[in-house]
């Protein structure tokens, strides 16, 4: 009886709640009461995934605008070698028997192959160590320039903006050399894993969270991530989610997809450290990491059928990377420093060489 009684007298409060709610079509008081009677199911909107912040970059170059400003980051690689006017001269003087004036003009055309400054290690006139003199020839500072190097992966992330900078950058004088080098999805892949996992300790939590951020930053390259990652302490997953993230807060929820995605590469980044891979939910072998996203149908969800952990692997790492994909790397030569100072050398009339015993031919 009591509960009856309760009832009645919550219906008639919802009755009098919506009675004074306002209407925007006049309704029947007995409509009115109709509608209100059953109890109102209160449905929590599961909430739309919020439209990530876009990156912001140039599309055009300034001055004392930085390269690596156009392209996503871990679309990128920089470096910056160290060359030795003396050593170039030298050889165009002593070995090619070039008059001083014409090998000052082959100086300012010089521009090194791609295969000169990887070698390893650098030959005369690059160098790496940062240091007073040209580990070469021992000449002093001011015969030494800095060429920075950029390399930026090719791809639907990087081609447009890329055309768009070479466009505007200045070449007129031969300030950008640009050259490029044929690759695979593959091999670009395993070079940023190598390349980024090697900033990580994975002894601690926040450093998964760190690497799985610059998977991300890889993986969706328009996104402020900077943005994204603000306050996040956690990452978890949720079925809830679709696709993608949700950012909340504190956390970020990625779908379940994503997230399995996302202990793999965890997985490919900590292997080499440690014995079996760090993730998310704890340490993994190979076998259990297989395990686990078999279990969740993540490898159905990619269509990979293989049933040894080693084929797995091998068809996991394809889908990540892109496989045999053709791929193009693209650099982009500063040469504004070492034309600097080969215009600073030339206004101080080419002081004269003095090579030690120990300087070689290029
Ligand atoms: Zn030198």
């Amino acid at each position: 009886m009591a509960v009856k009684k309760k009832a009645a007298v919550a219906a008639k409060r919802m009755v009098a709640a919506a009675k004074k709610a306002p209407v925007k079509k006049k309704a029947a008081p007995q409509a009115a009461a109709k509608k209100a009677l059953p109890a109102p199911i209160v449905v929590k909107p599961v909430p739309a995934p919020a439209k990530p912040a876009k990156a912001e970059r140039p599309k055009k170059w300034t001055a004392g605008a930085e390269l690596t400003d156009f392209f996503p980051h871990e679309m990128l690689r920089e470096e910056t070698i160290g060359v030795c006017l003396a050593c170039i001269l030298d050889v165009f003087t002593r070995y090619l028997g070039m008059a001083a004036v014409t090998a000052q003009k082959q100086m300012r055309a010089h521009q090194p192959t791609l295969d000169e400054l990887h070698a390893s290690p650098l030959g005369r006139p690059y160098f790496r160590e940062r240091g007073d003199t040209c580990p070469h020839c021992h000449s002093p500072g001011k015969w030494l320039a800095q060429l920075k190097l950029v390399r930026i992966e090719g791809g639907k992330a990087t081609d447009a903006a890329r055309r768009e900078l070479q466009k505007s950058l200045p070449t007129s004088k031969g300030q950008y050399g640009f050259l490029d080098q044929k690759s695979t999805g593959r091999e670009a892949f395993f070079q940023w894993l190598e390349h980024a996992g090697r900033e990580f300790d994975f002894d601690n939590h926040s450093a998964i969270i760190a690497a799985t951020r610059l998977y991300l930053e890889r993986r969706y390259t328009d996104v402020d991530w900077d943005a994204e990652f603000t306050g996040v302490r956690v990452i978890r997953r949720s079925r809830e989610v679709p696709e993608g993230w949700l950012k909340e807060p504190n956390r970020l929820v990625l779908s379940a997809m994503l997230f399995d995605e996302v202990l793999a590469i965890q997985y490919l980044f900590s292997r080499s450290q440690r014995s079996g891979g760090v993730t998310f939910e704890g340490r993994m072998t190979l076998q259990e990491l297989v395990s686990r996203l078999r279990g969740s149908g993540f490898l159905r969800h990619l269509g990979i059928q293989a049933s040894m952990p080693g084929d797995i692997l091998e068809q996991l790492l394809d889908h990540l990377s892109g496989g045999d994909a053709a791929l193009k790397f693209h650099y982009i030569l500063d040469r504004r420093d070492f034309l600097d100072k080969l215009a600073a050398l030339k206004s101080a009339r080419v002081p004269k060489l003095k090579l030690g015993a120990s300087a070689a031919p290029l």
